[in-house]
């Protein structure tokens, strides 16, 4: 009997795609842009084949945009933006309602096109990508509902241009469009060359059943220099983009100083973690999924699986073993596993990196029994072994179905291992024992943490990255925050414009006195490396004092002792943390009369202004202390066997330029929410603020502020040195309050590790009052959320 069931082969189950054919062929298989709810011919008339990547046969032509058509889309969408917003958030409800209907009607058609475009199994496309996009829609017509009354103080921006890859074409879409549309925004989309069609449909669909209003939605189609056409183009307020790391980078530079909000989603090299008391037979489907889902080609793919040394052989045997059922074929095909490579530039990449991978003295293993349709871009499950850490396969993004396996003794090793990679996008932990995978959750560093489980996602979970797998988030309340902006309604000018400013040209040389002021970096008062100052006068011409010039150096060792001070300050409670923000804030409360007296001689402000600033600051300081134990992390209601729980975390590092137009309060407005988050900070002021930041530091050192935790720096050209910080590769964010220029030399510099940055003509809020939301942004901009996903029952 076992015999005979070893024999037993499977029957073909193809699912048809006589409906999608058909579909195709109603368009006579040709497709313009979808711009102002019309099709639109390209301007330049010129069409790209769509190629079936399971047959290489090419099932349609779609148009190529260029200039003139982003410009036509662009347009459309700017028009149709004051009516979207401006629509009751119910009406905009109703329509993401329609879609979702709509999608769920034709799920089954969405599914073939999906699959015959993209090569992925139709078992995917129909149980996940599909249900996942209806979720997001139906997900967000909530947020269409509720969000003027949650975020009142937040407002739709206007277009949003948005850039999605080929992996999950309708998902993508769905992630992009729905929560964009879902508060009052209009898009300009356009999907990857390769994977046009599901989008396509989308459109007539929203023409024909949904009849969402004209040019809320615009889809325009090509290549790789149509994105930058919309990332270029001055009218999106928001560039949200899916793809490659080095396509992200590339966005950031092009970007800097516009003043556009960015939300990049990058890529992966995601750790699978199994400990050796892990459900060693759940792990290995859980692998299956991680790696071989989507034929590897998913972002938070667990292409890095990290065992424990004593399980490991014994892992991946087993592995071995499951990996010899797997089915590689048609992908119209129910029970196949996996399908077709989505392009022969992406079968291309994989093998090239196979071969890195031999050459770099890897062991390979594929499954003996496997085959693969003769045409078509098809990779059997390979799975790397002897593999170190440091070589090419374990580091770069294959993409692929390609697994690479490495050993650890302890979580200790295991969590130095996972975090050993430029990016942070996910990871899976398994293990039966709660506290250690909490434990090790917790030290990743990764957007997303899976515990005994992988690959889960849902629209109430935001998804993003850490470190080079970019920022922003998609889904989730944390989502919402990436497609509104603030109403503009900041109090600080009224202060500033009252502060003078004080002109160093005016410096009477006999007024000169030796007070040169020290740095505080690790907690010491350091003199600068260079051993240079420069002085500091009143509007007046008298010379209040001299400050450090700061230099590369000691920007770095500003940076050293911050990092040095992170892990230790982060594990402190917020408790504890709020603690010593108090008692900072009643220092600086006890020498008020001095710092108001400094004020007043800097700035020549008048005596009662000086006190109000000092006021101003030690309230904000209290105010934070009160909210460091109140910017809760969240609990998702995902599925009843499921809980998420999204940590907001600090961000590590945070380089400072505070806004100098109002000495004191600049500074303390951006330090304090920084450090009650559980960052550390270096803070660079320069001619207008250091004297009072120097003062400040006296503070700082009595106030019990662990020595890193903050570090002042002062420089004749701050800006110069924000760029230093901005190039940093241990810095993890910089936030830039001194201008437009320094901002977009900041934003360029950070794409060097796509660290986050904060751009801004002046610290925001650094008025006499602080509104309630200005803090909570400052909040959200010190931390980052990390979604633990944990299964029980
Ligand atoms: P890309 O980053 O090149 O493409 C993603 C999207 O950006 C596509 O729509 C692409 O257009 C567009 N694009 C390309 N160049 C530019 C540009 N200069 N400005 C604006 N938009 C641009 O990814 P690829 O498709 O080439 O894949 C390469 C690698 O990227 C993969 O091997 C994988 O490692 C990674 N990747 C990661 C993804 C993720 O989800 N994190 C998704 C896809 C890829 P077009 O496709 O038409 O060229």
């Amino acid at each position: 009997m076992n015999k005979y069931l070893e024999r037993l082969d499977y029957g073909p189950a193809l699912e048809s795609d006589k409906p999608a054919q058909d579909w195709l062929m109603g368009h006579g298989r040709t497709f313009g842009h979808f711009i102002d709810g019309v099709w639109c011919q390209p301007n330049a008339k010129t069409y790209r084949s769509v190629i079936n990547p399971a047959t290489s046969e090419a099932i349609a032509q779609v148009g190529e945009g260029d200039e003139a058509d982003v410009e036509k889309a662009m347009i459309a969408a700017k028009k149709a933006f004051p009516l979207w917003s401006k629509l009751h958030g119910h009406e905009r409800a109703k329509y993401l309602y329609a879609i979702e209907r709509a999608l769920a009607q034709n799920a089954r058609l969405f599914a073939v096109l999906e699959s015959i475009d993209n090569g992925k199994t139709i078992r995917e496309t129909r149980d996940i990508d599909i249900p996942l996009a209806i979720r997001h829609f139906t997900y967000h017509a909530g947020w269409a509902e509720i969000h003027e009354g949650e975020y009142p103080e937040l407002v739709p921006g206007g277009v949003i241009g948005q850039i999605i890859p080929w992996n999950f074409p309708l998902l993508m879409l769905a992630w992009k469009i729905a929560p964009a549309i879902a508060v009052g925004n209009t898009v300009v989309l356009k999907p990857a060359e390769s994977t046009p069609l599901t989008a396509l449909l989308f459109a007539e669909m929203l023409v024909k059943e949904v009849k969402l209003p004209r040019g809320v939605v615009n889809i325009v189609f090509g290549g790789g220099e149509v994105g930058e056409l919309i990332v270029k183009h001055k009218t999106p307020w928001k560039i949200a983009f899916t793809g490659s790391t080095a396509v992200g980078r590339a966005i950031r530079k092009s970007t800097a100083g516009e003043e556009k909000h960015l939300t990049l989603e990058l890529g992966g090299k995601s750790p699978f973690i199994v400990f050796a008391d892990a459900d060693l037979d759940s792990a290995v489907e859980g692998v299956v999924d991680a790696i071989w889902f989507n034929q590897g080609q998913v972002c938070c793919a667990g292409s890095r699986l990290l065992l424990e040394e004593s399980i490991a052989e014994e892992f991946v045997h087993r592995l071995k073993v499951r990996a010899e059922k797997l089915r590689v074929g048609p992908p119209l095909d129910k029970t196949m596993d996996i399908g077709a490579i989505n392009s022969r530039r992406q079968y291309e990449k994989i093998m090239r990196l196979i071969d890195d991978g031999v050459k770099e003295g890897a062991v390979v293993w594929q499954p003996k029994h496997w085959q693969c349709p003769p045409v078509g871009f098809f990779v059997p499950p390979l799975i790397f072994t002897n593999v170190a850490p440091t070589c090419t396969i374990a580091q770069e993004e294959i993409f692929g179905p390609v697994l690479v396996v490495m050993s650890f003794r302890t979580p200790k090793e295991a969590v130095e291992l996972a975090n050993n990679t430029r990016y942070g996008l996910a990871a899976s932990v398994w293990s039966e024992n709660i506290g250690k995978a909490n434990d090790v959750a917790g030290k990743i560093k990764a957007g997303t943490v899976w515990i005994n489980s992988t690959n889960l996602f849902d629209a109430a979970a935001g998804f993003g990255g850490f470190r080079e797998s970019g920022y922003g988030r998609e889904g989730g309340r944390e989502g919402i925050f990436d497609v509104l902006k603030d109403r503009t309604c900041d109090i600080s000018a009224r202060v500033l414009r009252r502060a003078k400013i004080i002109d160093a040209t005016v410096l009477k040389s006999e007024d000169c006195v030796d007070r040169t002021r020290r740095f505080l970096i690790g907690g010491k008062l350091v003199r600068p490396d260079g051993g240079m100052s420069f002085p500091i006068s009143s509007p007046s011409g008298v010379l209040l004092g001299s400050v450090g010039d700061a230099g590369r150096k000691d920007v770095r060792n500003a940076v050293e002792a911050a990092r040095g001070a992170f892990e230790s300050w982060r594990g402190q409670s917020a408790h504890l943390r709020a603690q010593i923000l108090y008692f900072f804030a009643e220092n600086l409360d006890n020498e008020r009369e001095r710092f108001a007296d400094l004020l007043r001689r800097q700035t020549d402000c008048e005596a009662g202004d000086a006190k109000s600033v000092v006021k101003a600051s030690v309230e904000r300081l209290f105010y934070y202390a009160a909210l460091a134990d109140k910017f809760e992390g969240t609990v998702q209601p995902v599925s009843p066997k499921m809980t998420v729980v999204g940590v907001k975390e600090p961000l590590g590092v945070i380089g400072i330029r505070p806004s100098d137009l109002t000495p004191l309060l600049g500074i303390v407005s951006a330090i304090a929410p920084a450090i009650v988050m559980g960052n550390t900070v270096v803070a660079v002021t320069g001619q207008y603020d250091a004297l009072s930041a120097s003062d400040l530091i006296q503070v700082v050192q009595t106030s019990d502020v662990p020595p890193g935790v903050v570090n002042i720096l002062s420089a004749a050209n701050p800006d110069a040195l924000a760029k230093v910080l901005a190039e940093h590769e241990d810095v993890d964010a910089v936030w830039f309050f001194g201008g437009r220029s320094g901002g977009a030399v900041v934003e360029a510099a950070s794409a060097s590790n796509m660290k986050r940055t904060w751009a801004e003509e002046y610290t925001p809020g650094s008025g006499l009052c602080l509104p309630s939301a200005v803090a909570k942004k400052f909040l959200r901009q010190a931390t980052q959320v990390k979604n633990i996903w944990t299964p029980f029952g």
